[in-house]
């Protein structure tokens, strides 16, 4: 199956256009993704690759600035982007020269690769499924078929290798920064598609059953940054695991977003128990 993609100007956008048989992908979009990777990046550097799993993880950012930067960054792309226009600040990091090929890439584009892959997937799994209209069901399905061909559901890959890992880090960027818009927007609700952080947790939650796992541990780290940039930074708390982290700030955005809305059509994420040492 050969489905061409489109790149185009305008707001955020990506989705399969089924009478044109295309996907279409904007520039700001592009943007977005490689900005949220940086941030990512930034902060998993930071706390999660300098702690064993279990234990206690610090951000401080008092007098880091480059991970102040990489917040200025996303700040930046969550609140200029909107519009379609790219006008990326000289002062802030960004993609350079030296991406031009995969094997002198940085490592926030080669996470941004893997994000954008996913998003890719995403609309050419409602190619491959035939789905001709958006909804709950069929965004669910492009999830994890997305997911699972990124991941390679051969099992060839072992989830603790780097390639796997860098792949989950990539869907995570790529539905993280869905949540991170929406929380700073503060608005969850679509009539087509689930709840952003929703659509994290499931789609995690069946490719990494262990609990302490890299994508896990990023996902919790972006989700308390967005959180924190939206002024609803969580209490201090100590978790079991990364994956139980994640759980709890998706039960504060879903309260968030039942406070906002009248009607709940949230499917329940159970709890889990740690799944591998
Ligand atoms: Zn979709």
């Amino acid at each position: 199956m050969h489905i061409p993609i489109r790149v185009t100007n305008g707001p955020f956008r990506a989705c399969y256009d089924s009478s044109r048989k295309e996907i279409r992908c904007s520039r700001s979009l592009l943007a977005l993704l490689w900005a949220n990777a940086h941030l990512a990046l930034s902060i998993y550097e930071r706390v999660y690759e300098q702690t064993r799993p279990g234990a206690r993880c610090v951000l401080n950012l008092d007098d880091d600035s480059a991970a102040n930067d990489a917040l200025e960054l996303v700040h930046w792309a969550f609140t200029s982007l909107e519009s379609g226009t790219i006008d990326w600040p000289p002062h802030l990091p960004g993609p350079s020269t030296s991406d031009r090929t995969i094997a002198t890439a940085s490592r926030t584009t080669r996470l941004f690769i893997y994000a954008l892959a996913f998003v890719l997937h995403h609309e050419l799994a409602h190619a491959r499924l035939h789905h001709d209209r958006s909804t709950v069901e069929t965004e669910q399905d492009a999830d994890r078929t997305a997911s699972r061909r990124i991941l390679g559901w051969s099992g060839a890959l072992d989830d603790a290798s780097p390639r796997f890992i860098l792949r989950a880090h990539g869907v995570v960027v790529g539905l993280g920064t869905i949540c991170g818009r929406q929380i700073a927007r503060g608005a969850f609700r679509s009539p087509s598609h689930p709840r952003s952080f929703d659509r994290l947790y499931h789609t995690l939650d069946d490719l990494v059953p262990y609990p302490h796992h890299p994508a896990w541990r990023m996902a919790a780290a972006l989700l308390h940054v967005y959180l924190t940039m939206a002024g609803l930074e969580p209490n201090p708390t100590v978790y079991a695991h990364a994956k139980d982290c994640v759980n709890a700030y998706c039960d504060l955005m879903a309260a968030l977003d039942e406070r906002t809305t009248t009607s709940s059509s949230r499917r329940r994420r159970q709890p889990q128990a740690c799944a591998a040492p």
